[in-house]
């Protein structure tokens, strides 16, 4: 999921690795258009040291380009894996993996604005839960459950969307998703998108 500040020019700081850490891959993010955005990703079976790398690649890719969410679609892998970090790499302790995650409770609703790193310059009203609660393995393969509530909660159900090959256009009114599509179809003629 984007960052609201996605669309400007952003003075934050990016995150700075330590001397030790390995140099990371930056991914590039793929647009919408591409078919792998629109199918339901694959349920993760097998936990190693290559999805341990692969998440901290999403991360590095995810903060290149300034967003709170990522999933493994956007990146091209048809997987079912996901990252979020709301505070932007600030603080580490917000890094959160979820493989093969599933929303088990849902509460309350809030009409907020929404982006979307693979739809770059377009923005819209979704309605999301208050609150969630979200079901998921972590890298060792162990489940467990995490809470969200308001922008962690709706970057919990846009990437959990990603995963299932939903992506936010689907939950605007069809006037603002046809508009939208419009306006990237131009682009792309233009060779722009
Ligand atoms: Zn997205």
């Amino acid at each position: 999921m984007a960052d609201k500040s996605t669309t400007s020019e952003s003075t934050q700081e990016k995150v700075t690795q330590t001397a030790e850490a390995p140099p990371r891959k930056i991914y590039p993010i793929v647009k919408y258009g591409d078919a792998v955005l629109e199918r339901p990703a694959a349920t993760i079976k097998k936990f190693d040291a290559e999805l341990e790398e692969l998440s901290e690649d999403m991360f590095a890719s995810m903060y290149a380009a300034q967003g709170v969410g990522l999933a493994a679609p956007q990146i091209g892998k048809s997987i079912r894996l996901a990252v979020v970090d709301v505070s932007n790499g600030k603080n580490p302790e917000a890094k959160i993996v979820l493989i093969n995650p599933e929303v088990i409770h849902a509460e309350g609703e809030v009409r907020e604005e929404e982006g979307c790193l693979s739809i770059p310059g377009f923005r819209g009203y979704v309605i999301r839960p208050q609150f969630v609660t979200v079901k998921a393995q972590n890298l060792k393969g162990e489940p467990f459950e995490i809470r969200g509530e308001n922008l962690l909660a709706r970057a919990f159900c846009h990437e959990i969307d990603h995963l299932n090959g939903i992506l936010f256009l689907q939950h605007l009114s069809m006037l603002k998703r046809d508009l939208i599509k419009r306006k990237i179809k131009k682009l792309r003629k233009e060779g722009e998108w």
